[in-house]
């Protein structure tokens, strides 16, 4: 009934079949369709960053790779993935400091904009200090534009990122990005440097809006700099209070006509000098426009020795025609000191 040669032949064809497909002897011959293997006993390596779970024997994989498995993520020493080495991806865990989110070991500052600024402010302070300390040695040399660069660039490195920042405290802010501003007004004046326009962009201008500022800053947060410079930050800051006040005398000024005849006319403001200055003179600069915002006449209206208290007349008179006038610039000088 039965062929014994056809059984053997049978048997010995089934056992050809199931030994080249488990296949757990030399891999190189086996095509990939074979490498999932349900004839081989898998022997499983552990999956990780590199290689999912993989058969020792056959080289088929499981499942997917593993995510890293990180070392020391301290941030003054990470050891990044102890399988493959990488740090990238890497969370960095941060030691803080007790009283804020400041790193004690890279300075990572997780603080509100408020504190940073502060603390560089006055980082930025000591830095153009530091730059001008050697030229202020030689008195008599006025600083090229060049150095006059390197000064004004010693702070506004340090700040000049706070300019676009959002503050917690609002009117803080405001006066921060004001004061990094009239630094970015002073870098880009440097263009003038020791011309006229020097003097009405800078001296008059930007160093003006600087002073206030610090004024300002101080008045809400004292700032603290080192003690040899500490004279150097009261000088400013008492340019900033007179000069705060000087500008608050603007707010006055409301030039009427007064004029009896049409060929020449005459304005008038009176102003009252709500400071505590004696000013050996007071000045304001005028800047009378036409339509189209084109400058037509730049006047200047000047008293001299105006007490604290004291009203006075500012005045001056124009032939020309203009639409609207701007008061730009006050400028004025007090006493020396004794
Ligand atoms: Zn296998
Ligand atoms: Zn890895
Ligand atoms: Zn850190």
């Amino acid at each position: 009934m039965h062929n014994p040669i056809k059984r053997i032949l049978v048997m010995f064809i089934l056992l050809h079949i199931v030994t080249v497909l488990s296949g757990c002897g030399d891999q190189r011959f086996l095509p990939s369709v074979f490498e999932q293997n349900i004839f081989c006993q898998h022997e499983w390596t552990r999956s990780t960053c590199l290689a999912p779970k993989t058969c020792t024997r056959c080289g088929a994989t499981e499942g997917k790779i593993r995510s890293h498995e990180w070392g020391s993520t301290a941030c003054n020493a990470p050891e990044g993935c102890i399988v493959c080495g990488t740090t990238e991806g890497m969370e960095l865990t941060h030691t803080w400091r007790e009283d804020a989110r400041v790193c004690i070991y890279c300075g990572l500052d997780e603080r509100p904009a408020d504190d940073r600024f502060l603390d560089r402010l006055a980082e930025g302070l000591e830095a153009k200090w530091k730059v001008a300390a050697p030229l202020e040695l030689d008195k008599k040399a006025e600083p090229t534009a060049e150095q006059m660069e390197q000064i004004v660039r010693a702070e506004y490195d340090l700040l000049a990122e706070f300019e676009q920042e959002t503050f917690t405290d609002e009117a803080l802010g405001e006066l921060a990005h004001k004061y990094v501003r009239s630094i970015a007004d002073t870098l880009e004046a440097i263009e003038v440097y020791g011309t006229e326009e020097w003097v009405d962009r800078y001296e008059n201008g930007a160093y003006h809006r600087y002073t206030m500022a610090l004024f300002g800053i101080h008045s809400m947060h004292p700032i603290t700099v080192s003690e040899e410079n500490q004279p150097k930050l009261e000088e400013l800051l008492q340019h900033g209070e007179v000069i705060d006040m000087a500008y608050m005398l603007i707010d006055q000024v409301f030039f009427l006509d007064v004029s009896t005849s049409d060929a020449l006319k005459k304005y008038e403001t009176t102003i009252e000098n709500t400071t505590s200055l004696t000013f050996t003179w007071f000045l304001f600069k005028i800047e009378l426009t036409d339509e189209e915002g084109n400058l037509v006449e730049v006047k200047e209206s000047k008293v001299y020795n105006w007490t604290p208290g004291q009203k006075v007349r500012f005045n001056f008179t124009t032939t020309k025609e203009f639409h609207s006038m701007d008061v730009t610039v006050a400028n004025w000088e007090l006493p020396l000191e004794n």
